[in-house]
């Protein structure tokens, strides 16, 4: 199998040179020249010609096409569609907060979770992501905008920790000083709740982000709409939660899709604000966004404020998310494959 260079460390990639009979200094010169854009092995035209033919046959960079970009006319986010080598594609949302450019990012194509609210697990998963395809989701992005990410949030389509390996590999590349740069701090994964693999995280020595998706006040209801609430309980999930928190000293972010009639009312709302009280975490609440395979409304403006107020009783910080791109389908939840009519 040829080696995938965009998904390779410097030293991975002296390695290989050195294989190919060439200095190790072609290593760091390889990397470099990826994020400054070669997208073909001809790009790299400061390596001899004939290194460049063998790399060639030993090796190869993958691509994500721009397969369709929507802007927003509202808020400017932009959503990607991307094709990949092998014709699967994914897509990604480019965000400009005040606190910088974020973009959301797809770790597979498909998901397996299998939430009900969610798009991208409706035709199940189809396969998961390299390393490179997801560095490629923020480079082609950059060079299409002019404009650097600051911020990476890993919510586009897919389950991080069900690609665990991949993901963490681009996790320690796109936080490499001589590529992309980006602070662990800044970037953020979010998951439906593996327990075994949060551990396995809070062991790695990423300082990322955790979101959980939590999205219900007990195991009744969360099992209505996850699938995964039957692997593990709230309390499991929880007790994972803590232990990272304990590793890390990072605060966990809680995700919670309100939806109208099923998870938002004032008695859920003290039942979240008992479960999670005294834990160093946030809330970020979003009213649902709907999906055409599913008639889960969002809830009232009313019922948002009083189920938001009374979370913050326990002393818990909330938020409701924004909604960016609403008129190009870039909300949560609702990013799928090409396939779709938007
Ligand atoms: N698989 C990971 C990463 C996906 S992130 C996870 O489950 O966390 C996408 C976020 O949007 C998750 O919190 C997900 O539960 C949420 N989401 C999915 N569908 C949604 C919808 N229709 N409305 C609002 N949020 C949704």
């Amino acid at each position: 199998m040829k080696a995938d260079l965009l998904s390779m460390f410097p030293e991975e990639l002296s390695e290989l040179c050195i294989e190919l009979g060439q200095p190790k200094y072609r290593g760091m010169q390889i990397f470099e020249g990826l994020y400054k854009g070669a997208r073909d092995i001809n790009d790299f035209t400061a390596l001899p010609k004939a290194f460049r033919e063998r790399l060639e046959e030993n090796a190869f960079i993958p691509c994500a096409r721009i397969k369709r970009k929507l802007v927003s006319a509202i808020d400017g986010t932009v959503k990607y569609l991307y094709e990949l080598h092998d014709g699967e594609t994914v897509e990604s949302v480019f965000m400009r907060y005040h606190h910088g450019n974020t973009m959301c990012i797809s770790t597979q194509v498909g998901c397996r979770m299998g939430c009900a609210f969610c798009a991208s697990t409706k035709a199940g998963l189809v396969r998961s992501l390299y390393p490179s395809e997801m560095l490629l989701q923020i480079l082609e992005c950059e060079r299409d905008l002019g404009e650097r990410v600051s911020n990476i949030v890993l919510m586009g389509m897919g389950e991080p920790l069900d690609n665990y390996d991949n993901v963490m590999k681009f996790l320690r590349l796109v936080n490499h000083e001589r590529g992309l740069n980006i602070g662990l701090r800044h970037i953020s994964l979010s998951t439906c709740g593996l327990v075994d693999k949060i551990d396995k995280l809070a062991d790695e020595g990423l300082p990322v982000t955790l979101s959980i998706s939590l999205h219900a006040p007990n195991d009744e209801i969360r099992r209505q709409t996850m699938p995964i609430a039957n692997k593990w309980s709230i309390e499991q999930l929880l007790g994972a939660c803590r232990r990272y928190t304990d590793k890390t000293g990072r605060r966990i972010s809680f995700e919670y899709a309100l939806i109208s009639g099923v998870n938002d009312s004032k008695e859920q709302a003290h039942e979240l604000g008992r479960l999670l009280s005294g834990m160093l975490c946030h809330v970020n609440l979003i009213p649902v966004n709907p999906i055409k395979e599913k008639n889960f409304k969002r809830s009232e403006k009313n019922a948002i404020k009083v189920f938001t107020e009374t979370v913050e009783t326990y002393k818990i910080n909330v938020t409701v998310r924004r909604r960016l791109g609403a008129d190009i389908n870039a909300s949560c939840g609702q990013l799928r494959q090409a396939d779709s009519e938007n």
